[in-house]
């Protein structure tokens, strides 16, 4: 996989000196993929956060979020059907002792031979994978590595185990005793589940009505074998979930209203639409009758950043039959087929499920640009991140031209007028040219430098971070001007 080209490379340690993302526990040589986010890193993503649950719940009459537990009662997971479903196939190699996921090697060799010319080839490849897959044929597939002489990256051998099924869920357990299986408990591979287990207490309090959504933010585990690609698939993240209960039947409409308004959503973030394409599944999940990913072009190729699924009424009726609870709405408008109100059911679901920090991802990497600014006189470069003005971790840099003779002041005094509205930063040491380079770097849209002539007239000079124009601008008007161009 290429995981380590010289661009993934160059975000990655542009990502950590500037405080945007950390190894977890580095001091001790980090946790494998596990990673901390900084002091800009959190800025980001908070924003990213912000902009999701604000787009998908205050600026929608139609879906409402919740925030539930981590720990879910043990049976849920029966339920879902992850205890028994929640595996990824998996191959050893026998000489380097390198473990992989099956479906990964195999497309790491199909795109070798995209790489090569041989496309045809490489289809011809991922359509037997993905009907071996869909079938469940371990020796078909075992066979199928072994027929293109697919090679350990590590070993160089093509001498494999059989392939086997690795739970991805991690137990941990509840209370005093420990050893017992009563007292195991899962932490949470998909945030969907406290959502599911709440439909009906968030239905009836909230007196909603079908169709809406419940969204909700928060952290999911996944024991992952392949974890080697940065933010993009760690054990411990953060998943932005929606689920919307519609009634049965009209799910296919909801999946293509679903599917298109998500893709708009990074579209209006900025990101270019040919950065983005859909993959539709051939084979589907145990509890999906349609299913896609956006995908998104990382430094690492096309990768699934967000999925779109047709859920069916699998989950509802799964924790009805174990709960013993009936998961059922009653929908009084009425039928016109019949004359009546369409009456009992359990609603089918359609969700939208984002890892946030596979798009705090994209947009670092999207963002991310090392230019050349070099002329005739001098070698010039510098490293910007065009962040979106309203993820940007610091919207206004405040730089005093010198420490002294009441220039600070000045700048304190602007940052004291707008830093209730957004994040302010100030900065005073090394030369305003060094101190907009670092502010390049850390993707902040605005600078303001308070100069000698801002005590004559109150007006500073405004830098522009993408395009270097500077202008001159009454103080006065700052916090307008960055307000608007949030
Ligand atoms: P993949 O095929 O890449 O393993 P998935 O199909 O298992 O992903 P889903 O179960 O659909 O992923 O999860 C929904 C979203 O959660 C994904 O689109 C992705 O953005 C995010 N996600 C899933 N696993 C991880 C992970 N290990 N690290 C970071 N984000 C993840």
């Amino acid at each position: 996989m290429a995981n380590d080209t010289p661009l993934f490379q160059s975000i990655i340690s542009h990502a950590k000196e500037y405080g945007f993302i950390f190894p977890s526990s580095e001091i001790y040589d980090g946790l494998q993929a596990v990673y901390d986010y900084g002091q800009m890193g959190s800025e980001l993503k908070k924003n990213i956060k912000d902009h999701w649950w604000k787009s998908m719940t205050q600026l929608r009459d139609d879906v409402v979020g919740i925030d539930a537990a981590i720990f879910m009662h043990p049976t849920t997971w029966k339920a879902s059907g992850h205890v028994d479903n929640f595996n990824d196939p998996m191959i050893d190699n026998r000489d380097s002792k390198k473990r992989y996921r099956v479906d990964h090697l195999i497309e790491a060799h199909a795109e070798a031979l995209m790489a090569a010319g041989q496309k045809e080839q490489a289809a011809a490849l991922v359509t037997s994978m993905e009907g071996l897959l869909a079938a469940d044929d371990f020796v078909g597939l075992k066979k199928l590595i072994e027929d293109h002489q697919i090679k350990c990256a590590v070993s160089d051998t093509c001498h494999w185990t059989d392939i086997r099924q690795f739970n991805l869920m991690f137990a941990t357990e509840f209370g005093a005793t420990s050893g017992e299986e009563d007292n195991k408990v899962y932490l949470r591979p998909e945030t969907a589940q406290g959502i599911f287990v709440n439909f009906l207490n968030v239905q009836k309090t909230g007196r909603m009505k079908v169709p809406f959504g419940i969204a909700q933010v928060g952290k999911a585990f996944r024991n992952e074998i392949v974890a080697r690609q940065f933010v993009f698939r760690m054990r411990e993240f953060e998943q932005m979930e929606m689920q919307f209960f519609v009634r049965p039947g009209t799910q296919k409409q909801w999946y293509e209203y679903w599917k298109q308004c998500r893709l708009q959503w990074h579209l209006d973030l900025g990101l270019p639409a040919d950065k983005y394409r859909y993959h539709d599944h051939v084979k589907l999940a145990h509890y999906a009758d349609a299913a896609c990913d956006i995908e998104f072009d990382f430094p690492i190729g096309f990768k699934e950043l967000e999925g779109i699924h047709s859920r069916t009424d699998f989950d509802l009726r799964q924790h009805q039959e174990y709960s013993k609870k009936k998961q059922q709405y009653f929908d009084n408008e009425i039928d016109p087929s019949t004359g009546k109100p369409f009456g009992n059911y359990i609603p089918y679901v359609v969700e939208t499920s984002i890892g946030l920090d596979r798009m705090f991802l994209a947009v670092l990497s999207h963002a991310y640009e090392e230019q050349d600014l070099s002329t005739d006189e001098k070698q010039d470069s510098r490293v910007v991140l065009k962040f979106p003005a309203a993820l940007a971790p610091i919207k206004l840099a405040v730089l005093p031209l010198n420490k002294k003779d009441g220039l600070p002041e000045i700048a304190q005094e602007i940052i004291a007028q707008c830093k209730d509205d957004f994040r302010c930063f100030y900065e005073e040491k090394d030369s305003i040219g060094k101190r907009y380079r670092r502010m390049d770097a850390l993707g902040t849209p605005f600078c303001i430098t308070v100069d000698y002539q801002s005590k004559e007239d109150r007006t500073v000079t405004i830098r522009y971070r993408d395009s270097m124009q500077q202008e001159r601008i009454s103080i006065d008007s700052i916090k307008d001007l960055i307000k608007k161009a949030l």
